[in-house]
């Protein structure tokens, strides 16, 4: 691939674990883990975690858990933990283990137990709302709650009750114990299990209360023996407690938490949050939307996991959360298509030629080479006859300055055919071009016309020979490159983010090609076989434009 940065990244964390290797701490293991939610799909944010999570392990010969931070059951199904698995393997990597925090659950609370009987953790009844007022803010300190003096044996108790189901969900919850007044809000007294009646799809009605993500996660990183936990920046004022919580429960591993900014993209949004609400409103199509930066919209869309890899190199991992622009991702898969798409003719937009000087049922075979500077990648043949489709878009009646392609009286090069000229306009009766007539020169085949400079050169198909294929052409899911700075994001949705060319032709040698296949169509771009292609009607997308066009 072209352009390709530095195969191993070389980031503060890799630093970080490289000194930490030498100092044989851990033991000089690297573990690591992916502890996606499994409420929504994966997107680009993910893949960033995912390459710099499994990177590093493999780098020092360490290993990565995927692990499913399944202690939400409302919002949470396994369909998205299929199809995380599908992503995560898809990009190439495997796990050691198979994890999720609800196989803990019995150890979580075993340590809950052990906090309270310690008298490191209490049962609250106050309200969420009067729970709030008692924190106070980030300029004062917090109020105790009048519970935090219950005795171990009475918030017992509370808890006993609260896990076999005899109260109400928001009647009490079990609190830390640790400062009202601290200046990290974090650290005043937070919950760690609320009761909530739900289902979960795989301790079934078990439980009726479930663990606060700061007290679960953690405690799967130590269980499962991750040495460094590596999450995004937001988690940085959480790390005092991540560290409280393995000092006074004492599992058996030590995992440390450092964090790093995470990604965002211009013209999208990346969060599973948001995402959800335009794959439920009808917004998209789905999760692998081809619109969206989800890992299964970018499958979809043609990127390969190389791609995706080198879009992680190449933005590398800091300390601080970075926008990114679009073209940063987009250059990715336009170098390696570059590379390895073998070339194909496309119309989109159809406009017949009619060759008047060539005879009524010849057909002449032309061999065309596949890459223009691959010769591995072979050649084709494709049929030149007497009629033609060019894109609508390569002709004008009334040119603008510099035109540099068909125009009345005028000639240009079809792709490694003849040079021809237009005649004759056809138009029907409201006046709509429906046909050019135009002539041939026989001796321009592989070589200059006498005499005279022809500029331009346009992409045709056969008519005879073409197929009708479905061709959709995407833009920007959104208008502007913050979309969350808007009132509401979904008013920036970019109106025209899919453009659907229903009568498009493309050349024969397309048909029966399979989904994920990619070529080049000349002149328009990168494009790839769509999952809903047929073998009579191929769909294809446009992966990305040949330049960028932003
Ligand atoms: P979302 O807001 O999209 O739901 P999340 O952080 O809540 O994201 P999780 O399922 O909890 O989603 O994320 C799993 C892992 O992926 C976490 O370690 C998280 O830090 C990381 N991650 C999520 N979003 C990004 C991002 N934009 N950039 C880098 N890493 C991310
Ligand atoms: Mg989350």
């Amino acid at each position: 691939m072209t352009g390709e940065s530095d195969a191993t990244p070389n980031n503060f964390i890799r630093q970080m674990i490289e000194k930490d290797v030498a100092n044989n701490k851990h033991n000089k293991l690297v573990a690591t883990r992916f502890p996606p939610e499994p409420n929504g799909y994966l997107h680009l944010g993910h893949a960033k975690s995912i390459c710099l999570n499994f990177g590093i392990a493999e780098e020092f010969d360490g290993w990565t858990n995927l692990r499913f931070d399944d202690t939400n059951p409302d919002k949470e199904s396994e369909e998205y933990m299929a199809a995380i698995k599908r992503d995560v393997s898809w990009l190439g990597f495997e796990w050691k283990s198979l994890c999720y925090a609800s196989d803990y659950f019995d150890q979580l609370y075993d340590y809950a137990v052990q906090l309270v009987k310690d008298n490191l953790a209490y049962v609250d009844s106050l309200s969420s709302e009067e729970i709030r007022t008692y924190r106070g803010s980030l300029t004062e300190a917090g109020q105790p709650s009048p519970y935090r003096n219950r005795s171990p044996e009475q918030s017992l108790e509370l808890l006993e009750g609260m896990k076999k189901g005899d109260f109400e969900e928001g009647e009490h919850v079990l609190r830390l114990k640790i400062d009202m007044a601290s200046s990290n809000i974090n650290m005043r007294d937070p919950a760690i299990y609320r009761i909530k009646k739900t289902h979960h799809y795989r301790t079934g009605d078990k439980w009726n209360i479930y663990p606060l993500y700061d007290y679960t996660h953690c405690l799967s990183d130590a269980i499962e023996g991750i040495t460094h936990s590596l999450c995004t920046l937001e988690f940085e004022d959480h790390r005092p407690l991540y560290n409280w919580v393995l000092e006074n429960t004492g599992p058996p591993g030590k995992p440390e938490q450092t964090e790093f900014g995470p990604l965002n993209l211009e013209y999208t949004v990346l969060s599973k949050r948001k995402l959800i609400q335009l794959v439920t409103s009808g917004v998209v199509d789905g999760w692998d939307d081809p619109r969206l930066p989800t890992i299964a919209g970018l499958r979809r869309r043609g990127y390969t996991p190389a791609a995706i890899k080198e879009f992680c190199n190449r933005i590398g991992v800091t300390k601080s959360a970075a926008v990114i622009e679009m073209q940063v991702l987009e250059n990715c898969i336009r170098d390696e298509l570059n590379e390895t798409a073998p070339r194909r003719m496309a119309v989109l937009d159809p406009l017949k030629v009619v060759i008047t000087t060539w005879p009524q049922d010849d057909i002449e075979t032309l061999t065309v080479a596949n890459h223009p500077n691959q010769p591995e990648m072979g050649s084709r043949n494709i049929q030149f006859g007497r009629e033609l489709y060019i894109e609508r878009s390569d002709f004008e009646e009334v040119p603008p300055p510099k035109f540099k392609r068909l125009i009345s009286g005028g000639e240009v090069r079809l792709r490694s055919a003849y040079v021809i000229k237009c005649d004759q306009i056809i138009k029907d009766d409201e006046g709509n071009i429906i046909e050019l007539h135009c002539s041939h020169d026989p001796d321009t085949l592989g070589k200059k016309p006498e005499g005279r400079k022809v500029k331009g050169v346009i992409h045709w198909v056969s008519a005879r020979d073409g197929i009708n294929s479905q061709i959709k052409v995407y833009d920007r899911l959104f208008n502007r490159p913050d979309p969350l700075a808007a009132d509401d994001f979904t008013e920036a949705l970019n109106p025209d983010s899919l453009t659907v060319y229903d009568s498009a032709v493309v050349e024969p040698s397309l048909k029966g090609e399979v989904a994920g296949a990619r070529f080049q169509f000349e002149r328009q771009g990168y494009f790839v076989i769509d999952t809903a292609s047929t073998p009579e009607q191929p769909v294809v997308n446009r992966v990305v434009s040949l330049k960028d066009n932003w």
